[in-house]
């Protein structure tokens, strides 16, 4: 076969492997990008585990007419533009990826007004040339992505969703991870009709961490805060008391962002091992601020890893303050058995 560039929806459907692997995907691309737009009300409208549909509406910034076509290419981005914007990243999303790759595997419209244009616009993008399609629409300021039947094209894919709760479960857990990153926003999830979650927006964290692991989870852990140089730790601790069960509440954060990376993991696991036999999962919420600078996000397509630039040091104050508030608190338990 003769050298060739490949059409643009194959292409984006290869690239949809890395961002794609499951309705949950979808779902957290398109909330991280309501993030980045601003909006501080999600709402999510789930079909049948995601199989069917994934529609998610906010009150964000809106994307303007003549941006639509562009939104649904591939390494377009109004997020960075040059690669000090890279080092320095504040933003959820940047490659400019997510909406070219869904659309390439799912049958996609975006629908959005900007406060400050009069009409709603809606786009879709079909065929091999992926040739994005705008008609006029009914909307309020903010966005709509519809994503119906996932997969309907690329059936190798498809094979590998798994049942419809399963795929909701994902899904939940995305929202949960999300929500707790960001206590301000209200989230409305829906499955088939029915809301299953409704966090309702405040400022005020503790209040999060109670609507996602559940009111004995805050009231229980050990609160703790501490800064140290540029690096700053906001924890809920489970103690024995609140052992994870199968499906909650191990959540990281760096900079705002979902994390399952190692290093976290690891310091968090040492600090524990004084405390909980090695079999047993602790329960927590950890919130990791550093400056961006020290930080390395653009590691990992699905951005769960980070790269730190001092990796011992993030580690071993991650160990050293949980630790800490883990022994003073089982001091205080110590001294009430004593009284
Ligand atoms: P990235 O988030 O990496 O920039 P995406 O493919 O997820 O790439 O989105 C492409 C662009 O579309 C974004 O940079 C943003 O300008 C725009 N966009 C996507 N979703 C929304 C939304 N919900 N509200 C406003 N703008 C959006
Ligand atoms: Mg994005």
């Amino acid at each position: 076969m003769p050298i060739q560039l490949l059409p643009p929806r194959l292409a984006n459907q290869i690239a949809a492997g890395e961002v794609v692997e499951r309705p949950a995907s979808v779902v957290k691309e398109l909330v991280e990008n309501s993030l980045d737009a601003g909006a501080n009300r999600i709402e999510l409208d789930i079909e049948k585990g995601g199989h069917k549909r994934i529609k998610l509406r906010d009150n964000g910034s809106g994307i303007a007419k003549h941006e639509l076509e562009l939104a649904l290419s591939r390494h377009a981005t109004s997020k960075i533009s040059t690669l000090d914007d890279l080092e320095q990243i504040l933003s959820l999303g940047f490659r400019g990826e997510a909406l070219a790759s869904i659309s390439a595997v799912s049958r996609l419209t975006l629908t959005s007004k900007p406060a400050a244009q009069e009409q709603a616009w809606q786009a879709c993008c079909e065929g091999r040339d992926m040739a994005v399609q705008v008609q006029p629409a009914a909307h309020p300021d903010g966005t709509t992505i519809d994503v119906m039947d996932i997969f309907y094209n690329t059936p190798a894919r498809r094979k590998f969703l798994r049942t419809e709760k399963t795929e909701y479960q994902h899904i939940e857990e995305v929202i949960k991870r999300i929500a707790l990153s960001r206590p301000d926003v209200t989230f409305v999830l829906r499955h088939n009709g029915k809301v299953t979650k409704r966090f309702a927006g405040s400022n005020d964290l503790a209040v999060r961490v109670g609507q996602v692991c559940g009111q004995k989870f805050v009231q229980q852990a050990i609160h703790t805060q501490c800064d140290y140089a540029s690096i700053k730790l906001e924890a809920w601790l489970g103690d024995a008391r609140q052992l994870r069960s199968s499906n909650d509440c191990q959540y990281s954060f760096v900079n705002g962002r979902g994390m399952r990376d190692k290093l976290i993991l690891h310091a968090l696991r040492q600090a524990y091992d004084s405390v909980l036999g090695s079999a047993e999962q602790p329960a927590f919420v950890v919130y990791l601020t550093i400056d961006p600078r020290e930080v390395d996000v653009n590691v990992h397509p699905a951005k769960h890893e980070v790269r730190f630039q001092q990796g011992r040091l993030v580690h071993d104050f991650i160990c050293k303050t949980v630790c800490d508030a883990l022994s003073e608190s089982s001091d205080f338990a110590v001294d009430h058995d004593i009284q």
